[in-house]
């Protein structure tokens, strides 16, 4: 298989202008949920660039369990993230929902971002890999990771070899996290693939307080960065407030992550 140790030794690195992802050196992708206005992303695009982050997310096509939630402002969102790369020169990463959505995401993106929810989506992941763009495969709820690079693996046949895998939690029987951070399944990526993995402890744990921790755990398990949701007033958030880190604590996180990375 393409995305196997087998078929290719030494590590995938993904070149996003300067940027390297799977080089060695960790990279953080942070920013809001979803994209809410040009005045929320922009002020969380700038506290995030001068925090030290590489990478803008922001989500303008969303995802939600209930239909009657905020699921985001489409292309005017895609509009927002452009205008915030512009100005703070971070690539940006969002979520392609469907094939419809995929040449315009593209348009904009520098990264496609498949959801947990559409890991097995097998017509999207083709269509999103035929753009040639880096494609980020979050890991399905309940999907091995058999499964999971096996996703990945109908992007890779594509001929696309930009392919990023994060694990993003599990459903299992615990109740006290929104999810379950599966850091077993970073270590056992890395060893089985050659492509990069990230973390995204946001999602992983459900609650601001316990990202950071889950955030160093990540890197130590050996994740090749980090994708961390960021809100200049969780509380207001569209989307994912109780798991998002306002600016200050963002920052103090990427203190932490060097920290960290310097002594790994
Ligand atoms: C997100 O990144 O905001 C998101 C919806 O993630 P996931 O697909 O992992 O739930
Ligand atoms: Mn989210």
């Amino acid at each position: 298989k393409l995305a196997g140790r087998e078929f290719q030794q030494h590590n995938t690195v993904i070149r996003v202008g300067d940027l390297e992802i799977g080089g060695g050196t960790p990279v953080v992708m942070a920013g809001p949920c979803s994209v809410e206005s040009a005045e929320q992303l922009l002020s969380t695009a700038h506290a995030v660039k001068a925090a030290g982050a590489n990478i803008l997310r922001g989500g303008a096509f969303k995802p939600r369990t209930s239909p009657y939630a905020f699921r985001g402002l489409g292309e005017e969102g895609l509009k927002i993230l452009a205008q915030a790369r512009e100005e703070t020169g971070l690539p940006i990463i969002t979520e392609a929902l469907n094939t419809r959505d995929v040449e315009l995401v593209a348009r904009y993106t520098d990264i496609i971002q498949l959801g947990a929810r559409n890991m097995q989506n097998f017509a999207l992941l083709e269509e999103a890999g035929q753009t040639g763009k880096p494609i980020m495969v979050k890991r399905g709820p309940s999907a091995t990771v058999e499964e999971w690079l096996l996703a990945a693996e109908y992007i890779l046949a594509t001929g696309n070899r930009n392919v990023i895998l994060c694990e993003r939690g599990i459903r299992t029987y615990e109740t006290a996290t929104r999810n379950t951070l599966d850091l077993n399944a970073v270590a056992v990526a890395k060893r089985r693939t050659h492509l990069p993995v990230i973390a995204d402890p946001s999602h992983g744990t459900g609650k601001w307080y316990l990202v950071a921790p889950m955030a160093l755990a990540g890197l130590a398990a050996g994740a090749d960065g980090l994708m961390i949701e960021v809100h200049h007033d969780p509380d207001r958030a569209s989307s994912d407030g109780p798991q998002s880190l306002n600016h200050l604590n963002f920052a103090q996180l990427m203190q932490q992550v060097r920290r960290l990375i310097a002594a790994l």
